[in-house]
């Protein structure tokens, strides 16, 4: 029999998903078209999407687009492209469509305000005709006493609205079209308990939170009512979202409450932040501007500002890269394995394995797991980007020789465009000598040295690494000359500069002519 584990669902082997099986879990990834898609949101979909596929489950985008004010055109598709781009397939949702269609709140709104009506009859919510100008006078009052205002139990009754006031008032301010909200009736004195997956037993006394809006003045729903709604009507089993949203718990839990839908209430996961490199606080755009690291995972154009954000995708990140190291921001196989393929990351993922504490951010492991996927990369396939990088900059090269020089700058390389920075000097004549080493290296003697040395170079065959180096070798010895008086300004004249892989094996991929045509231009030169 399978094993049963702590979220009840039957260990499965990865293989085909089963999403009809009456006990495969729904997860849903539900972010806000408010602004391109943070590192942070990736995440909770990647979490999502892993917990979805282990249980052989299915995974849902559903866009919670309710507030119009901060709705930022193309975010929508932004999500959708960045999820693709990481290899996240959408099961259900935007824009795939489904069983429970739509999948974007905005186009919902009818569904929310029925409910919003069944919670006012059950006396569970309430209508508020305070005007925003009435409620900002009462925070600003608060503010000066040096306290902070809350719409709650203890002042609901001296507001405007359909529990303070006598019935005939609440139908005449209905009938004059006042605007008002639904807002819900916070239970005083009751203690609300769930047993998070990750945070465990988590308990808050209801009569310390506020009299939260449900449905505002222009008949949309807030967050609260929509997200809970929808979750139950599209059979969300578990809830895996940021931290930022505990303190959202309560009121979540007491709508299933209130709307009769205890029994069918999802089980919560809340993530840990992600935090900034130096540990303190949440990880923002910020950090990422002034350390040099993106925060998005593609590129976003602002549309109102037109100012530019890096992504990972075109600073070079691989997708399997950038899902490896979120997975592992703030979730721990229990082993030192840090390399894990997505079929791996499905089969080893748990949420009892995620952490409750802030997973800080290093910059330095996120270019670190870059080359660990960079050096296992084939070079062919790295040939090929290079490839693109060569062209771009106006050079030709072979494939057999780009692979050649993939092989060789690899290990020094994070991403393809170093790899072209560690080896442009194959395609580009130094344009100037690295100083000190000249100072250095270069004596009276070196010229003399390197005609001899382009002599045998010019010959030489097999016009090979191997062979150049014999002959090289062999006529240093013979004359008594140390390696290092030839070698270092050999490579000055060959790279320009200290470094770079082995000297004879450059020779060799520059070509016989190329070879000799840079030691003479040095000769001259210096
Ligand atoms: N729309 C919320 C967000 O933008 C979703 C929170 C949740 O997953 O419940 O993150």
């Amino acid at each position: 029999m399978a094993e049963i584990n702590s979220q009840g669902y039957g260990e499965e082997p990865s293989g085909n998903r089963q999403p009809d099986r009456p006990d495969a879990p729904r997860v849903r990834f539900a972010p806000s078209p408010t602004g391109p898609l943070h590192i942070g949101g990736v995440r909770t979909a990647l979490y999502n999407y892993l917990f979805a596929r282990r249980y052989r489950g299915t995974f849902i985008l559903r866009i919670e687009d309710t507030d119009r004010q901060r709705y930022v055109p193309g975010t929508e598709e932004y999500i959708v492209e960045s999820l693709r781009w990481c290899g996240i397939d959408i099961d259900e949702g935007v824009p795939a469509g489904g069983p429970y269609a739509p999948y974007r709140q905005s186009e919902r709104s009818g569904i929310y305000q029925s409910y919003a009506m069944k919670l006012l009859d059950s006396g569970h919510a309430y209508l508020a005709f305070d005007s925003p100008e009435e409620l900002d006078g009462l925070r600003r009052e608060k503010e000066q006493q040096g306290e902070v205002f809350q719409y709650d139990h203890t002042v609901r009754n001296s507001l405007k609205n359909s529990l303070s006031l006598p019935s005939g008032e609440v139908d005449k301010l209905i009938s004059e079209n006042v605007p008002r909200v639904v807002r819900f009736k916070m239970p005083a004195g009751r203690e609300v308990a769930v047993d998070d997956i990750i945070r465990g037993d988590v308990r808050v006394d209801a009569s310390t939170l506020d009299d939260k809006v449900l449905l505002k003045a222009d008949g949309m729903p807030t967050y609260h009512l929509a997200n809970v709604a929808d979750d139950y009507l599209m059979k969300i089993t578990h809830v895996i979202r940021g931290e930022e949203w505990l303190p959202s718990l309560p009121l979540h839990v007491l709508l299933y409450e209130a709307l009769g839908w205890s029994e069918a209430m999802p089980r919560f996961a809340h993530l840990p932040l992600l935090l900034k490199p130096g540990g303190q606080g949440k990880l923002s755009k910020r950090d990422g501007d002034k350390l040099g690291f993106p925060v998005f995972p593609l590129e976003w154009k602002d549309p109102s500002t037109g100012e530019i954000s890096p992504g990972y995708r075109e600073s070079g990140y691989f997708p399997e890269a950038f899902l490896n190291l979120l997975a592992l921001l703030g979730w721990n196989p229990g082993t030192d394995k840090e390399i894990f393929s997505l079929e791996e990351l499905i089969r080893e993922f748990s949420l009892e394995r995620v952490h409750h504490s802030g997973a800080r951010f290093d910059p330095e492991k996120a270019r670190w797991f870059n080359h660990q996927y960079l050096v296992a990369t084939d070079d062919p396939t790295l040939a090929a980007e290079l490839k693109k990088i060569v062209v771009e900059k106006g050079y030709e090269a072979e494939g057999r020789k780009l692979e050649r020089i993939c092989s060789l700058v690899k290990e020094r390389a994070s991403f393809v465009s170093e790899i072209w920075e560690q080896a442009s000097f194959f395609f580009e004549r130094p344009g100037k000598y690295d100083e000190k080493l000249v100072k250095k290296a270069w004596k009276q003697s070196t010229p003399g040295l390197l005609e001899k040395i382009a002599g045998i170079i010019a010959a030489i065959e097999p016009f090979t690494a191997e062979s150049l180096s014999l002959e090289i070798k062999s006529c240093l010895e013979k004359e008594e000359i140390g390696m290092g008086s030839a070698m270092i300004p050999l490579r000055l004249a060959l790279v320009g500069e200290g470094r770079g892989p082995d000297l004879f094996t450059i020779m060799e991929l520059l070509g016989r002519q190329e070879t000799v045509d840079r030691i003479r231009i040095a000769i001259e030169k210096t």
